[in-house]
Order: C-alpha cells, then structure tokens, then sequence
C-alpha cells in the first residue's frame, strides 16, 4: 500500500480488512477516536501501519499509536460509515454497544453530592426527553443557567448544576468529546456517540459540543444529532408537491450549483441530506465537504473539513477525484464561493447552504462575496429559500381574528384569509404550538433571470421579474399553510422579515 496524502482519498475496498488486526485496537478507543486498523498487521514488521481515521489531522493520537507501536502510523481519511464497516470485520455485532458512553433515561434524580456524571446524565436525558435540539449551559457570576431549545424556543431547566461543579461538568463533557481537558481559555468543538438507554430500549445518539470561554467559566452548548434515521426524503420535507417535484428534477441535472438558504436553525441541512438521500439511489459518485458532519449517510464519500483542509481547498481537491456530485457544507467566504461556480460549470452538480433571505438575497451575497454577474448567471441553477415555523397544536386549534397590526402589515394579502392557531393545552404545554413546519421557495434561474442579471439589473428589477412569471415565495407557501391550519400569522410574522411582507405588499398593490 503505498502512502497516502490526506488530499487523497481512499476507498475501502484497497485494503485487506483483518479481524485480529483491527482487534489490535480495543473497540471504546477505535469508537472514541474515530479510528480502525486497516491493513494486515504482522507482528515484527517495522512498515507503517495503516490507520483510516475520520479525523486523519489529530496528530496525537497518530503519535501515540506510533510510539506505542515502535513503528510509523500512516493516517488515511475515512467517513465514519466507512470506519464502523471496517470494525465490523474485527468487532462483529458488538459495535454499537460496547466502548460508548451510556445515557440513562430513567436515572435517579442527582442528590446534592452527585458526581459530574450524573448531573451531565440528567440534564441530557431532560433535553432528550423533550426532543430538544440543543442544551445550553451558561455559567453566570452566582449561577448556572441550563436551557434545552425545543421547537426553536428555550425554555429553563431546574438542575443541580452550580457553579462549584459545573468545572466537573465541563471535564466530563470535554472527556466524552476526547477534547483538551486542560484547555480552558480557548473555544473548542468536538462530538461524541452516546447509546440512550430506555429501559430496555437503546438507541444511538450523536452529540455536537461547543465550548467558549467565558468570564465566569466555559459555556457548554450540546447539540442532539438526530441519526440518519431521522431523516426524511425529499418528498416528505414539507415542500408542496409542485416545489417537491421541482427539486426532485434539479437533482437529475448533471451540472449547476442549487443553493439551500436561510438563517441558522432554518433546516438547512435537513433538506441538504435529504437530496443526497435521493442522489444516494443513483448511480452517481457523491463527496462532500462538511464542517461539521452533522448525519452519516451510507455510500457517499463524507470528508471533515480541518485546519489543514478548508472548505475551498477540499472543493478543489474533489474535481482530481471526478465525483458526479458535490456537496458543500456551505459557502462563507470568497474562495469557497469561487471553487463551488467553478465545479458547478465543469460538469458537477454542486449542493450547497448560504446565510441569506430569499432568492435575490441570494444573488446579492453572491455578488458580496466576489462573483461576477455572468458567473452566477452561468453557475447558480436554482435556490431554494427556507425557515422552520412551529406548527399548530391540533388539539386546542381555534380560528383566530387578525389584530390591527396583521391587518396593516400584510394588507390584501390575507384579504379573506382565515387563520387559526392553538388556545394552548397540556399537549403543548400551552404553547399553542407541537413541532415545526417547513416554510419553501424554490426559485429557478430562467433565461429572463439569467439576462436581466448579466445586464446588472437591480435587486427590485430581479424580484419584479419573478412576480412577473407567478413565481411563489417564501410568504405565498407561509400564507397557504395559515390556510390550511398548519402555522399561525403570528409565526408567519416571527419568521419572515418585514421589509420582505412589504416588498411583497408593494408588488402586488401594483398589478
Ligand atoms: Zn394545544
């Protein structure tokens, strides 16, 4: 086997899988660190030996392994579906429960003198209780603050996390995620895998950590990846059925860029996955560049972005390995921006996430970060613009009255709309509202567009232009689930921002 560079990369099938070799490694380490044996191991040899790693530039524990060796470690990028198919050869039918931390549901409440472990227990197995996506702990000057967001909304937890123990709880934290234990002025970002025991019931959840500095201690933000499991195919999003269909043909065209936009929390990446789920069932080669991986997904070539790697120059590295279709995690910065036109003109079609409002939104963030009109107009085939509004309660649903303020701001708009939203009830803990509902537009560069566009036509000048053709926006789909009793104005007004219910009032007081 020769050595590999980290821009290169592997395919499983290269190497000769070898249980008691890969067993030269005890199964909590290789599921810790992300890490398997690759190669035939024999014992004397002094060659390298071969290790496939999702995170190839964590040097220490490649040196660790060295040392512990006497012989050179050579680290390969692998996904972690590809790792937990390689120890399947050396650990069968036990991997997913052996070597990872558990989560205890039903543990006793922690008493005053309870260890770290224990306060960590209990207030993730709140969060996941609640469904939360994210826990938050925040350490104050007399107090920590834990919140879990569930359906987009925090709400307090009541823990006996302190200030004494939070430290404790940081460590234990830090420990799970193998992040620097004695690190605590810098931010750091890391994940771990926990089996969620529920009674006899176990499940596999993975965590993303976030921990920042503070002036009163590091703040802990965990964020609950639901698994690949959880998500959903394209049809199934949220999208009506001509939007849904819509995206299902972008998807079959070989080359251009489709954009997934919103602000952070929108569902993005969910709907990301849930196009690679469809491209998955083709015969296309996919890779993407994430940062971080939030699912693992079967057959497609996943690579972490690192320090050594960044976005732009994995998105260069990628068009040596001639992939059909290439994901992003999402364009930030100008060299990112400027690899992703260029595969997306070269014959690849190229998926990716943007911070941005609406479709022309878009087009102007483009433009900020440095692409010409002609590029866009040439790259950029279609975007799609989403949010995630909290959907109704079914069980306390009442027709609800527009207040002045609705009357004023939407205008004819919701002339004759008939709008409901929940009273509140135990089921949504009088909330009013029980899980979220996907907001969509997907908007499609046409030729009318594409021209407008070269000839440095104005934001409003594009916008007018998808009026004109019946294009349907983010506020169309939002009002046609009022309608239909899925959402509320009220989040309708939460989510959309007000200068685009204006601009919209604006063009269609001028038809
Ligand atoms: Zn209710």
């Amino acid at each position: 086997m020769p050595r590999k560079r980290l821009e290169e990369f592997v395919e499983l099938a290269h190497f000769n899988l070898d249980g008691d070799s890969i067993r030269l490694l005890p199964l909590g380490f290789c599921a810790r660190n992300g890490c398997v044996v690759l190669d035939r191991v024999e014992p004397g040899d002094i060659s390298p030996v071969t290790l496939g790693m999702v995170e190839p530039y964590e040097q220490a524990v490649v040196e660790a392994l060295a040392h512990r060796w006497g012989r050179p470690v050579d680290a390969v990028p692998l996904n972690q579906y590809e790792v937990d198919r390689a120890l399947d050869v050396g650990y069968p039918g036990t991997r997913d429960i052996e070597g990872l931390p558990t989560l205890d549901m039903r543990a006793p409440e922690p008493g005053p003198e309870a260890s770290s472990a224990a306060l960590l227990n209990d207030a993730l197995a709140h969060a996941i209780g609640k469904m939360a996506s994210d826990l938050h702990i925040e350490a104050y000057p007399d107090d920590v603050d834990v919140r879990i967001r569930v359906d987009g909304v925090l709400h307090q937890l009541t823990t006996r996390i302190s200030p004494s123990n939070l430290p404790g709880v940081v460590g234990r934290v830090k420990a799970l995620a193998s992040l620097d234990l004695a690190e605590r002025r810098a931010p750091q970002d890391g994940r771990f895998r926990t089996i969620v025991v529920d009674g006899n019931h176990r499940s596999l959840r993975d965590l993303r950590v976030s921990i920042l500095p503070g002036p009163c201690g590091e703040d802990v933000v965990l964020r609950v990846l639901d698994t690949v499991s959880g998500l959903r195919p394209v049809t199934k999003l949220g999208l009506d059925k001509e939007g849904s269909a819509q995206l299902v043909e972008l998807l079959e065209n070989p080359e251009g860029l489709i954009l997934v936009t919103g602000p952070t929390g929108s569902g993005k990446t969910t709907t990301l996955y849930s196009a690679l789920m469809e491209l998955q069932t083709s015969t296309r080669k996919v890779i993407t560049a994430e940062d971080p991986i939030e699912y693992w997904l079967p057959k497609i070539n996943q690579k972490q972005v690192g320090p050594k790697a960044g976005l732009a120059a994995l998105t260069r590295a990628f068009l040596r390995q001639d992939p059909d279709v290439i994901l992003v995690g999402e364009i930030r910065d100008e060299d990112t921006a400027v690899a992703a036109a260029r595969a997306a003109t070269t014959g690849h079609l190229v998926l990716s996430t943007l911070h941005s409002a609406d479709p022309v939104g878009t087009i102007v963030r483009l433009q900020g970060l440095g692409l010409a009109d002609d590029i866009i107009a040439e790259a950029l085939m279609a975007v799609v613009a989403q949010r995630l509004a909290r959907r109704n309660c079914d069980a306390c649903l009442q027709p609800a009255f527009h207040t002045e303020q609705q009357e004023e701001l939407f205008g004819p708009l919701i002339d004759g709309l008939e709008s409901q939203r929940g009273v509140g009830c135990d089921l949504c803990r009088d909330s009013g509202y029980v899980g979220r509902i996907g907001l969509f537009e997907v908007a499609i560069l046409s030729p009318a567009l594409r021209d407008l566009l070269c000839a440095n036509a104005s934001p409003s000048e594009l916008r007018e232009e998808l009026h004109r053709s019946g294009h349907r926006t983010l506020l169309d789909d939002a009002l046609t689930k009022v309608a239909e009793g899925l959402t509320s104005l009220d989040e309708v007004m939460r989510m959309i921002p007000r200068r685009m219910i204006a601009a919209q009032v604006a063009l269609s007081r001028g038809d």
